[in-house]
């Protein structure tokens, strides 16, 4: 599932091929714009807000995607085939590069001025310029009984953590996901892991949070359960958090992640 990173990948890939170019061709694939035409337009940036893209263009409008569980953008030369079937939900396209959201999850047209309400609500994003750390575990403490894997995830609080920087964030600060944040003692570590890990990884197609990019050897915890801690050799844990149907996977280790503070 995409997190932050590769969010913020797809915003980099998006500015190289569209941004102070104009479109040749717009073609929205969902029923709600089908009619929308931005031929003609330039298209200005592509920024992203926690796992929201926006891509901005000349007369004050705004592509709202959202990559969700399996979207991706895929970027290629102009009037290169694109890819089949009815996977494509925005096509967006210049006389060089064309770009093409593929299984999106969300794809909408706003004006700018109403991005704020799109994107207003999420917490400091983390691979954001205007990143605040003070704010996201102010956010964070405001709600001590939840658990700090629920806690995590809720892009109110911070904006840019999915399942795998959760899992990874919490084995390297030692702390069970199912602690509440309020038994948290230093809630400023976990952030900083998570920013650490997320601008490590910022801009490499191939996501590590152990610095090695070996197959099986790249998580410490995710995509582990079952198999021995890196650490301590013992098994790694796996388990279903969040309410229903929210409810998201979590992967930890019982031995280095104990559920109390050891103090
Ligand atoms: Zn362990």
């Amino acid at each position: 599932m995409p997190e932050g990173d590769v969010i913020h990948l797809s915003a980099l890939r998006l500015g190289r091929a569209l941004d102070g170019r104009v479109l040749t061709r717009s073609d929205f694939r969902v029923p709600r714009h089908s009619t929308a035409d931005l031929t003609g337009r330039a298209v200005l940036e592509t920024v992203s807000r926690g796992k929201h893209l926006l891509t901005r263009v000349e007369g004050g409008l705004t592509v709202h995607t959202h990559l969700r569980m399996e979207g991706s953008w895929q970027v290629s030369p102009a009037g290169r085939r694109l890819p089949g079937g009815d996977v494509v939900r925005l096509v967006l396209a210049n006389e060089r590069w064309q770009a093409a959201g593929v299984r999106l999850g969300m794809v909408d047209l706003v004006s700018t001025a109403e991005e704020e309400r799109l994107v207003g609500h999420l917490g400091p994003d983390l691979l954001g310029e205007d990143w605040d750390e003070a704010e996201a575990v102010r956010r964070l403490a405001g709600r001590p009984e939840t658990s700090i894997g629920v806690a995590l995830l809720d892009q109110r609080n911070l904006a840019g953590i999915g399942t795998i920087y959760r899992a990874e964030t919490l084995f390297l600060a030692g702390v069970s996901p199912w602690r509440p944040v309020g038994a948290v003692e230093d809630l400023r570590t976990i952030v900083s892991i998570a920013w650490r890990l997320l601008d490590a990884n910022k801009e490499r197609p191939s996501r590590t949070t152990t610095g090695d990019l070996r197959p099986g050897r790249s998580t410490w915890v995710y995509g582990r359960a079952g198999r021995p801690c890196l650490r301590c050799g013992r098994r790694i844990s796996r388990g279903e958090m969040g309410a229903q149907p929210q409810e998201r996977l979590i992967v930890w280790c019982r031995h280095c992640q104990p559920e109390e503070p050891t103090g």
